[in-house]
């Protein structure tokens, strides 16, 4: 039987595994209120086809992931399952990566960024795709409120808080510790996070 395995990425960057169908990854935030970006991408006879928040709020009719329900892709199939949520905190499914220009725009240029950090990632896996999704941001805490502002709040996220997500298909699953560093959004600092990868149960 395959041992478990994991990927330690490091504060402000990105980091990336293949996962199989059946297999479970437990994404960290070791030492608490780190926002990680997942994104997944599936690559079938030269098609590529990517995890979509929209067709997943869509389909689940949901803002926010919950356990038992499935992440879709842009062709809406399910790429992924929440099995366990160990966290206090939403998991943000309508914030794009953070990226340069929210960088330039706070007057932080050549920051490091989650879009770059993706795409590092992707170019590493030669995998060519038309458009930058956005992520599923775990551990994220920006809930729409009633008067219609979206802010995003610091994480709420303990040391070790963590969700386990099961492989519904074969795919690259790409993991970015947010770069956030001048506003609340991390806890005013930025850890690491951790991918613990488990081989599935048949
Ligand atoms: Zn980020």
């Amino acid at each position: 039987m395959p041992a478990r395995r994991h990927v330690d990425i490091a504060p402000q960057s990105g980091g990336s595994v293949r996962l199989f169908t059946g297999e479970t990854v437990r994404v960290i935030d070791l030492e608490g209120q780190q926002v990680a970006d997942l994104w997944a991408f599936v690559v079938d006879g030269g098609i590529v086809d990517w995890l979509s928040v929209s067709q997943t709020r869509d389909i689940t009719e949901r803002l926010f992931p919950t356990v038992g329900e499935s992440f879709y892709s842009e062709q809406a199939v399910v790429l992924l399952t929440l099995v366990e949520d160990n966290s206090p905190c939403p998991h943000d499914m309508l914030f794009p990566a953070c990226n340069h220009r929210l960088y330039d725009r706070a007057g932080y240029p050549n920051h490091p960024n989650c879009r770059n950090n993706l795409l590092t990632e992707l170019r590493s896996a030669r995998i060519d795709v038309p458009i930058v999704p956005d992520p599923v941001n775990l551990f994220q805490r920006s809930e729409p409120q009633a008067d219609g502002r979206l802010e995003v709040l610091a994480s709420d996220n303990p040391p070790g808080g963590n969700v386990l997500l099961r492989a519904d298909k074969d795919f690259l699953l790409v993991v970015t510790a947010c770069s956030v560093d001048y506003h609340p959004t991390n806890g005013d600092r930025c850890t690491g996070i951790r991918l613990e990868i488990s081989p599935g149960s048949q």
